[in-house]
């Protein structure tokens, strides 16, 4: 199964494939084809990058025959709008020379009227997002008594979402017989549990394990202590145009994602989407984007699921997520079908933990840059960074861990924009603590020094 022709697809596939010029399956593809096209429930572990769409679109589409009947025989599940955007237009691509129909529903700003005049015209397959996809379904517009193929594609955020109760709203509407497909980016408990209480023994498949990056993805970090050194960082970085020509900068919150778009001295070639902008401009801003009209786009986590943008030169995470799945999500966004991708990780003191977390999980240590030089560090801190719980003790020369704000690796003395109180703090912590040899021995260090006390 190394070549498509291996796979006997029809030939109208066949030709569609080679229209999208892809040369030979991805693994996922060559794993999946043959037990999903045998008919058994599947669950397929891949993470988003490796294929896995055309994997079990492929089976799919080559088994279903032409039909004129009002109610679909393919419901495929995906957690975001646009998630389901893209799996319909992969599946009108590979139908150009075959008669299907296809339905996208999803929520939102859209009014759900012109998607139910679209199922009531008849599809053979409905993509949608589970909420509005069983708001359609009740309203009786559609059916899904004919249902033979279930996909659930990103179960793992679609269970994240809470989604839960809507699948087994929506499994109740569907034919007990019927044939089940999950693909998943990461093994969870949820899923397990998901599996074992619907799939009848399924064929498992795991392309890359959970935690495990493509390999074509180069991985590094900037040590910086907080918001705006950070923002001071990629503004130095980003004047690289052609290094950085399609860029993809992670933002933990909203108010960061935002409050970045405004620091970064390129305003003109950026946009931003979170969950707080509307439809619209979220669409809008993907598709000046993918089109080249921006260079950088500046996202949440959330939103930026399902987004599948080619050529993503680089993916910065401004902060490190807590999660590590999700740092694997974010660089898989670079480094698509086999090109080279480059992975940057901004991290600060606070972040260290949570980044040898994600180094746990990929068994992998992210090499540590050089902090340049010319880029200024700052002790400016957003009033997040600002905010200290009350019962944390203040920053003093008696407590010996350094709080966001404070350089926590050594700097040219020219960097450093501090000020004179500030200054002779980090210069008695230098003292205290040396350069650290190895990412962790300066916390190491810390709670020796802590211990002693
Ligand atoms: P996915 O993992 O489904 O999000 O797919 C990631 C990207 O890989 C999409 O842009 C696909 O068009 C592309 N792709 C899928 N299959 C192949 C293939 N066999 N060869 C090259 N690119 C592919």
């Amino acid at each position: 199964m190394n070549t498509f022709e291996d796979f006997k697809i029809k030939s109208q596939l066949q030709n569609a494939i080679a229209d999208l010029g892809f040369d030979k399956p991805t693994p996922i593809q060559q794993e999946s084809f043959s037990p999903i096209l045998s008919g058994t429930d599947f669950v397929g572990i891949a993470q988003t990058g490796t294929g896995k769409t055309i994997a079990y679109l492929l089976p799919i589409l080559q088994d279903l025959k032409y039909s004129d009947q009002i109610n679909p025989r393919v419901l495929i599940l995906a957690p975001t709008r646009e998630l389901v955007i893209q799996i319909v237009e992969q599946i009108e691509k590979l139908t150009q020379y075959i008669s299907i129909r296809v339905v996208g529903v999803f929520g939102g700003t859209n009014n759900i009227n012109p998607q139910k005049v679209a199922v009531a015209q008849g599809a053979d397959i409905i993509v949608g997002t589970p909420r509005r996809l069983y708001d359609i379904a009740i309203s009786k517009v559609l059916s899904l008594k004919s249902i033979k193929k279930l996909v659930i594609d990103e179960v793992d955020i679609m269970l994240d979402f809470g989604y839960k109760t809507q699948l087994k709203n929506i499994f109740e509407l569907m034919p007990i017989k019927r044939q089940n497909i999950l693909f998943s980016a990461t093994m969870t408990d949820y899923v397990d549990e998901l599996t074992s209480d619907f799939l009848i023994t399924p064929i498992r498949k795991t392309i890359s394990i959970s935690g495990t990056p493509l390999n074509n993805i180069s991985q590094e970090c900037f040590e910086a202590p907080n918001f705006y050194t950070k923002a001071n960082l990629l503004n130095h970085l980003l004047e690289d145009k052609e290094e950085f020509s399609k860029v993809l900068i992670f933002v933990g919150t909203k108010v960061d994602a935002d409050r970045l778009y405004e620091t970064l001295n390129f305003e003109d070639e950026s946009s931003v989407i979170h969950a707080g902008k509307e439809q619209n401009h979220r669409t809008k801003s993907i598709e000046k984007f993918e089109s080249g009209k921006s260079r950088i786009l500046i996202a949440t986590d959330v939103v930026s699921r399902g987004i599948d943008i080619e050529k993503i030169s680089t993916v910065i995470s401004f902060d490190t997520p807590f999660y590590p799945e999700n740092y694997i999500h974010r660089i898989g966004r670079t480094g698509r079908a086999n090109q080279q991708g480059r992975a940057i990780l901004l991290c600060s003191e606070k972040e260290i933990e949570l980044r040898e977390a994600i180094e746990g999980l990929m068994k992998y240590s992210i090499p540590v840059n050089e902090f340049p030089e010319e880029v200024e560090i700052t002790s400016r801190l957003t009033p997040e960074e600002e905010y200290k719980p009350t019962n944390e003790p203040e920053l003093s020369e008696k407590n010996t861990s350094i709080k966001v704000g404070a350089s926590f690796h050594e700097k040219k003395a020219k960097n450093k924009k501090v000020n004179a109180e500030r200054k002779s703090y980090n210069k008695i912590l230098k003292e205290k603590f040396k350069k650290p040899l190895r990412r962790g021995d300066k916390i190491q260090n810390m709670k020796k020094k802590n211990k002693k006390r």
